[in-house]
């Protein structure tokens, strides 16, 4: 069905060539052509005349045509002198066919006027008007009854032709809504309702109290779409600008609830899918645990818990692990392979950058080697013959496979793959998540990330995802000090490191952002690195960057790991992941170029080992408002929730959402900050619709008018 072009309704009656064209516009039904809707609209309601007209403001006129001249100087251009009673105007053409000219001359020569929209700006010769549009009339024609919507459009398509198949299809396409209120907020009528509370009712008090709240007031679907596609004259252009008129606000909410219904339907349809069933008695995890240095906190047992819950389901786990940096979800991945591979099926572990990945498969194997599971490493940097040897590993079944976007290519194959593990999920795009599940048959998905989900994507894009928080860090970690200090005091900042170094322990110096060029940030970090090798006689002083070859980048790594390098300069390639306990000092230079989340994960890479910790934001004034916002909210805050609280206030979702947007071209008018309420207000409607028995038709009929053939695109 998602094949058939007209899934849902009637395809668009049109020649072959517009109908290429209005796809690409998303534009297959004549039900497609009435929810696309105008960007704005143009007042053709009304006349003005030319002496009236205010420049930078479009305006109609009704003029009579005096003359019509191409001219050849400056450049070639059609000419039109033109007046109304109030004076005269020239309208001025670049680009013009001969049909042009000669139809405008038809409108001289038969006395018609013309109806003119653009703006009046003073020209070289006069009041003139470059390229408005036109429109011969008759004397005494009427004006448009309604403002004239102008629509997004693609190139071949012009407005008119959109307003010609929009307004047949709004008089061809049945209107009605595809709920009643009562399917969608329950309750029934008010008046039954209210009948119904009078009768129990003993008192008055009683009765009102009742009252079932009345079902919230939307314009019926009909009413919402003739009145955006055609506003009356007198129309309130603010909220209709805003999107926060009702008309809209219908819109919205019946968008919303397509994209909660497919959802729901998608996660009903996933229980349906067979998965690896990956029960088993948990001797390798005990293993584990037994091995382990120190005992798992209470958040990550109950996380852990949830998860093996769902890897004993006979359906596909999809499920966010969020914790803040340090939280040790790594462990909590590892005993979820561990049930995989224990169930005689294989793990995939993928990670966004070489240095994480590196560092997962070396904890990794270092933890589950000696527990006898297979481990192999692959990476995108790796030689030919090492990736291939890699390949072969994964084919011939080697239980846990860590790498970075190298596990998602093509030439790599699973034996068995029952669990899918994605660190740092937000990193990825949607497709890249997707890759990695299709390696095998329906793996079950562990997806991690320091980045807690807004409230608002958990309820909307993320709506099929069970979510894990580790709420708690495990003990013994000694809060990190955050320094604001100015530029101007370096000298002092690196005394102390050189003290924090005498007291054997070691340092980030992360490098600033510069956000415009890859190559001078490179520059930068190298001076930086030489710089401080300088200045810090005598001390060991490394350099890790994004451009070094991963072997080079492991090197330097381990040897940071390993003590023997005492200061790491680094880019931001260090932000995700990276766990050295004994660095326990962190001087960020340019802390004000960060973003907040972003300062949040590098601080993370310190206060992880006993010693106290400090992180030290080196800030070059003068600061902007949002610069210094944010320097405030990292100062002040440690929570990662919050700071992402923080982050959305002063961001927005949008980086959130991240890739998964363009995969899902669902929502293209509610907006994911202001219609927090009509999100709501749509989740419970879904949810009461689809519970209902006598709902499904209502379901059916609403996804086909929203969705029809887009349903496919969302399987993602
Ligand atoms: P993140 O959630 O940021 O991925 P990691 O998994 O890297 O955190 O864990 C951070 C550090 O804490 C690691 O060194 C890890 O070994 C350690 N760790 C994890 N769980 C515990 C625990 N329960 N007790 C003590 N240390 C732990
Ligand atoms: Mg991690």
């Amino acid at each position: 069905m998602a094949t058939d072009p007209a899934a849902g309704g009637e395809a668009i009656a049109a020649p072959a060539a517009l109908r290429s064209r209005l796809e690409r516009l998303g534009l297959r039904r004549n039900e497609d052509l009435v929810l696309h809707l105008p960007l704005r609209y143009e007042d053709e309601t009304q006349l003005t005349t030319v002496a009236a007209a205010q420049p930078g403001v479009s305006v109609q006129l009704e003029v009579e045509v005096l003359d019509v001249a191409v001219q050849f100087r400056p450049r070639r251009q059609l000419l039109v002198r033109a007046r109304d009673a109030s004076g005269e105007l020239w309208l001025r053409f670049l680009n013009f066919y001969g049909s042009q000219t000669r139809s405008l001359e038809g409108v001289r020569d038969d006395g018609r006027r013309l109806r003119v929209f653009g703006e009046v700006r003073s020209g070289f010769l006069g009041a003139e008007m470059v390229h408005p549009r036109l429109r011969p009339v008759d004397a005494d024609a009427p004006l448009s009854s309604a403002l004239t919507p102008v629509y997004p459009t693609t190139a071949g398509v012009g407005q008119a032709s959109l307003r010609r198949l929009i307004a047949r299809a709004l008089a061809s396409v049945p209107l009605n809504d595809t709920c009643s209120p009562a399917e969608l907020f329950g309750g029934g009528s008010e008046i039954a309702a209210a009948s119904v509370a009078a009768a129990e009712a003993k008192s008055a008090a009683e009765f009102t109290a009742r009252l079932v709240p009345p079902a919230p007031t939307l314009w019926d679907f009909a009413r919402a779409v003739t009145y955006l596609h055609a506003p009356p004259p007198d129309a309130p252009e603010e909220s209709l600008q805003a999107r926060t008129h009702p008309a809209w606000r219908r819109i919205k909410f019946d968008e919303l609830l397509a994209q909660q219904l497919s959802l729901k339907r998608a996660s009903l349809a996933r229980r349906r899918i067979g998965a690896p069933l990956l029960a088993a008695p948990g001797e390798l995890a005990r293993a584990l645990l037994a091995a382990l240095p120190f005992p798992l906190t209470g958040a990550q047992r109950r996380v852990g818990a949830e998860i093996a819950a769902d890897l004993a389901r006979p359906y596909p786990m999809q499920r966010l692990l969020q914790g803040d940096v340090g939280s040790g979800k790594t462990i909590v991945a590892a005993l979820a392979a561990c049930q995989a591979i224990e169930a005689g099926y294989q793990a995939a572990f993928m990670a966004p950058t070489e240095i994480l990945a590196e560092q997962h498969y070396l904890k990794l194997s270092a933890w589950l080697e000696p527990l006898g599971v297979s481990v192999a490493w692959l990476s995108g940097s790796q030689k030919k013959s090492q990736k291939r040897a890699a390949q072969a590993q994964a084919a011939a079944g080697a239980q846990l496979v860590v790498g970075t976007h190298a596990l998602i290519q093509q030439d790599v194959d699973f034996a068995r793959l029952g669990l899918a593990i994605v660190d740092e999920q937000h990193r990825f795009g949607v497709a890249q998540r997707l890759e990695l599940r299709r390696k095998g048959d329906s793996p079950h998905q562990l997806m991690m990330s320091a980045t807690p989900i807004p409230r608002t994507l958990a309820m909307s894009y993320y709506a099929d995802l069970d979510v894990s928080t580790l709420d708690e860090l495990p003990p013994g970690r000694t809060p990190v000090r955050t320094k604001l200090v100015s530029d101007s005091r370096r000298d002092e900042v690196i005394a102390r490191l050189r003290d924090a170094v005498a007291l054997g322990r070691q340092a980030y110096w992360v490098c600033p952002l510069i956000e415009e060029s890859e190559k001078l940030q490179l520059q930068t970090a190298i001076e930086t690195h030489a710089l401080l090798a300088e200045e810090l006689v005598g001390l060991r002083v490394g350099l890790v960057h994004g451009r070094l070859k991963a072997a080079e980048k492991a090197a330097t790594m381990a040897a940071f790991a390993a003590g023997e390098i005492d200061v790491l300069v680094a880019t931001t390639v260090i932000e995700v992941g990276v766990d050295v306990p004994n660095a326990s000092l962190m001087v960020i230079e340019h802390a004000e170029r960060f973003g907040l989340s972003q300062l949040h994960q590098l601080r993370g890479r310190v206060g992880r080992g006993a010693a106290e910790s400090a992180c030290v934001l080196l800030y070059q004034g003068p600061l902007s408002a949002t610069a210094r916002a944010r320097l405030r909210v990292i100062h002040e805050t440690a929570d990662g929730f919050e700071i992402a609280r923080h982050d959305l206030q002063l961001r927005g979702p949008g980086e959130f959402v991240g890739s998964r947007q363009s995969g899902t071209p669902l929502l293209r008018y509610a907006d994911l900050e202001t219609d927090v309420d009509l999100i709501e207000l749509a989740r419970d409607a879904a949810a009461r619709l689809l519970a209902s028995p006598s709902g499904q038709p209502a379901v059916e009929r609403h996804l086909a008018r929203w969705l029809g053939w887009r349903e496919e695109l969302l399987k993602a």
